[in-house]
């Protein structure tokens, strides 16, 4: 049985036996642990030190390294956070770019290529995540690699008319060409890549389905990534059932909550949702006193400009509908800027009224799916989604709202809250439906399959040459 090597920026933290951090790493962990493997990743530490370190926890190797502060510059916090988050995330507007920058990124990817080589064995299965790592493949060919590898953006890919923006766009797309199989959330991000590879570089799609651009043929699929129903309805019972003991529930507690969970960034739409949400208790003022808003927001990337900016005017915005509103035993929003374990979350969702996610733009979004998953069946709560969230193309039974329209979600809060227990069962029946189908498992389980099948033919002769290869 062929092993299969994970790479990510990041290798995540996770133990046998510890409830890890977020559901991708349980994904990935359960897949590695089945044929044994190895997770390889920068160890998130900046020295001048980049020894490879290995820990072998049962058949599972966790291989990091740490990088010096000009690659953490030049590839982490510049090209791949300052310039291609904010364009495939449509924010060309926050987008900048260098060539120093981009160069670091190249650089740092086939020096990831180099220290991973010595590790891998010539059936090993090489899974490669997200944009940091678009290169990778280019780079192991580059030296000589011959194995499968496979490549899944977990962010939005953006349409082409977005994408040029980046001065380097052809010859990054070209190294993405390199993947045997590239994987995407949604079926718009698949076509806006074909889209790219067909008008951009006049590329053609094979009678089989496949792709060939660039001298490359390999193929593109959808593989919308999942959560784990079972454990998020086990989470959230055990943690509902605790607060019971200290004496509150929806039953009891007349006053109805509304929650959002993101990480703060400006790609989740917080400031046009704080808006909203006063417009809400601008325009439906029977809900004041009994509704309050909990947003979870820890910070991310604080070290990247465009983040501090974020956070400042959060801050201002919720401090602006409390001074306007709160009372003496009313705090219209609760604003909570620091991460919360995963149990508590799936608690705060099962007690909570409305999930309230809107980002401005989003590759899935998995709080979306928690949310629903979290739910009581007999007594559902109601979601009110943004249709630029990647969950909205399997989530269509979900409130779905536009976040640029400020009004239409203050009126689709009031609708959710008003919402009659037979609609609300409904709703969720039928998105439920879809998160079992497209559960974690599915998602792993569907690209490795389609990764083996696509790869086992003969792979034509590839010419890579990069300057950057070394
Ligand atoms: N999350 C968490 N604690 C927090 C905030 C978020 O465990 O304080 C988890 C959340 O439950 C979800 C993940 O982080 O599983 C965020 O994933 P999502 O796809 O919603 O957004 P991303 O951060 O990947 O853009």
């Amino acid at each position: 049985m062929s092993r299969l090597v994970v790479i990510s920026n990041r290798v995540a933290p996770i133990r046998e036996g510890k409830v890890a951090a977020g559901g991708l790493a349980v994904g990935i962990h359960d897949a590695l642990r089945q044929n044994g493997g190895i997770w390889f990743g920068w160890s998130g530490e900046v020295n001048n030190l980049p020894e490879v370190k290995s820990e072998q926890v049962g058949n599972i190797n966790y291989v990091t390294l740490s990088l010096n502060k000009q690659d953490y510059d030049q590839y982490y916090r510049g090209f791949s956070n300052a310039t291609l988050w904010p364009i495939f995330h449509y924010r060309i507007d926050l987008a900048r770019y260098s060539r120093e920058e981009y160069y670091g990124y190249r650089r740092v990817n086939a020096m990831l290529v180099e220290k991973l080589k010595p590790l891998l064995r010539p059936d090993d299965i090489i899974w490669v995540h997200d944009y940091h790592l678009i290169p990778f493949a280019e780079a192991c060919r580059a030296q000589g690699i011959r194995n499968r590898i496979g490549f899944f953006l977990h962010i939005p890919f953006p349409a082409p008319e977005i994408l040029t923006a980046i001065p380097p766009h052809n010859e990054l797309l070209k190294t993405l060409c390199y993947y045997d199989l590239i994987g995407f959330q949604t079926e718009t991000d698949r076509l806006a890549f074909q889209d790219y590879i067909t008008r951009e570089v006049r590329g053609v799609i094979e009678r089989d389905g496949s792709l060939t651009a660039y001298g490359q043929n390999f193929r593109a699929g959808v593989y919308p990534i999942g959560v784990v129903p079972d454990e998020i309805r086990h989470l959230s019972e055990a943690y509902r059932a605790r607060r019971l003991t200290v004496g509150r529930n929806r039953a009891g507690d007349l006053r109805k909550t509304i929650i959002s969970v993101d990480r703060l960034d400006y790609s989740k739409g917080l400031v046009e949702r704080f808006n909203a949400y006063q417009e809400f208790l601008d325009r439906f003022p029977e809900h004041r006193r009994n509704v309050e808003f909990i947003q979870i927001a820890p910070t991310s990337r604080s070290d990247v400009k465009t983040y501090q900016a974020i956070r400042q005017q959060l801050e201002s915005e919720a401090g602006h509908i409390n001074g306007r509103y709160a009372d003496l035993d009313w705090t219209p929003v609760h604003y909570l800027n620091k991460s919360h374990e995963r149990r508590v979350l799936m608690g705060l969702f099962h007690n909570a009224e409305v999930g309230f996610v809107t980002p401005l733009r989003d590759g899935m979004n998995l709080v979306a799916k928690e949310y629903v998953a979290a739910q009581d069946p007999e007594n559902p709560g109601v979601l009110v989604l943004s249709r630029f969230a990647g969950a909205a193309s399997e989530l269509s039974a979900a409130l779905i709202v536009n976040p640029y329209d400020c009004i239409g979600m203050a009126e689709a809060l009031d609708r959710a809250l008003r919402m009659p227990l037979a609609e609300r069962k409904d709703r969720w029946e039928t998105m439920m439906q879809s998160i079992r189908r497209f559960d974690l498992d599915a998602w792993r389980d569907n690209f490795l399959r389609d990764l083996h099948a696509f790869s086992s033919r003969p792979r034509a002769s590839v010419k890579a040459g990069s300057a950057f290869a070394s």
